[in-house]
């Protein structure tokens, strides 16, 4: 028997439960009927942010971002195209600006900063709008 993997509906913020192999299946969220892996990253608030971050079994990806800050937005599109290329990543854009008090409860300092969660904890987190290929090496070097 595998154990039961739980991944946060992006639309509704319902947690679903299901084997890891059914993970390749494209999975729905049992209340919404939403696919719960996204292809593009997904705007998250103090509140659900949290919620991802402690009840994802998968990594969750998160970009500390503000709208006036120019290498979060030239960052932007590199984070989407890694959103589509890792589907089970779980990858969430924080709005610093619209939420501060997230941003400074992750004593983000500097923007944009990109942290790595796994199993509800921080694995590590780097700063500035990183290159596609350095994007997806630092996030494999963490994983691996
Ligand atoms: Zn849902």
């Amino acid at each position: 028997m595998s154990e039961k993997l739980r991944l946060v509906c992006s639309q509704c913020q319902t947690i679903n439960q299901f084997t890891p192999e059914r993970l390749a299946d494209g999975p729905k969220c049992a209340k919404c009927k939403q696919a719960l892996l996204n292809a593009s990253p997904v705007e998250v608030n103090a509140h659900s942010l949290q919620r991802h971050i402690a009840h994802n079994g998968v990594p969750v990806l998160v970009d500390f971002w503000a709208p006036w800050c120019g290498p979060c937005r030239q960052f932007a599109p590199v984070f989407s195209q890694f959103a589509a290329a890792q589907p089970a990543i779980r990858c969430l854009k924080l709005n610093t600006e619209a939420e501060p008090a997230a941003g400074s409860a992750f004593q983000i300092r500097s923007i944009p900063t990109l942290a790595l969660f796994l199993q509800g904890r921080e694995r590590a987190r780097i700063s500035g709008a990183l290159p596609p290929q350095q994007l997806s090496q630092w996030v494999q070097q963490q994983l691996g």
